[in-house]
């Protein structure tokens, strides 16, 4: 393994951390889903993360590639909310663009990242300020590249963009939803926190765990 690599058994612990993360955090992503959508993210997160690592556990993956496509389809297929086709077409994406890879350097990690991020992109149609998960992705995304092209590690680029994701999660309480169902409340969605922001900044703070 060259010194740096992310390996495959790193990116199966992202993935469990997630899980385990938003297990916990269940009643709490659930209350802000409260205040601005329908209650169900905080049960939407935790039974399709442990869906995904119940399925990743049973049969383990020999590629990047390979693990991700699993995430995805099973993330896909066990969550009914806009967040399961969501963070699915992330994972997916991730996983087609990142291959048939044993590990990842820095550059290949931000690339698999980025593809994913435009696949929420693609398939939500929401843009930065529309207080949705883009809000911490995208400033994430644009903090693990800036770290890579300055010649960090891939270790120092997560933990750069989980610092960046939880600054755009907090940025999201004053804006009025325009996606999703928190926009069916229109301005008296401003003054809450997005769920989806929320459950996002967690995902790129477990991958800092993961590679630190
Ligand atoms: P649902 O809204 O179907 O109940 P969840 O409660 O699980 O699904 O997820 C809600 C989160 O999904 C929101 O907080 C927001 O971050 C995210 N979201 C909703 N619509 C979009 C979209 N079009 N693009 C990106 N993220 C979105
Ligand atoms: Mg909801």
């Amino acid at each position: 393994m060259a010194a740096g690599t992310v390996t495959l058994p790193q990116l199966v612990d992202w993935i469990t951390r997630f899980s385990a993360v938003v297990t916990e955090n269940r009643s709490y992503l659930t209350e802000l889903d409260s205040a601005i959508g329908d209650a169900d993210h905080g049960a939407n997160m935790a039974r399709g993360m442990t869906a995904v690592v119940e399925k990743i556990g049973a049969a383990p993956a020999s590629a990047v590639d390979e693990l991700f496509k699993s995430v995805g389809m099973t993330l896909v297929s066990s969550v009914g909310g806009a967040s399961g086709p969501l963070y699915g077409t992330f994972f997916l994406r991730f996983g087609t663009t990142a291959g048939a890879a044993t590990e990842l350097d820095a550059a290949a990690l931000g690339a698999a990242l980025r593809a994913g991020l435009e696949g929420v992109v693609a398939r939500g149609k929401a843009e930065v300020g529309d207080k949705t998960m883009l809000d911490s992705m995208v400033p994430a995304l644009d903090a693990f590249d800036a770290e890579v092209a300055s010649g960090a590690d891939a270790a120092a680029a997560a933990s750069a963009a989980a610092s960046a994701a939880a600054i755009g999660r907090d940025a999201t309480e004053p804006l009025v939803a325009r996606k999703g169902r928190a926009s069916y409340l229109g301005d008296r969605s401003s003054g809450h926190l997005d769920p989806g922001a929320t459950s996002t900044a967690y995902l790129f703070q477990t991958l800092s765990e993961a590679l630190a």
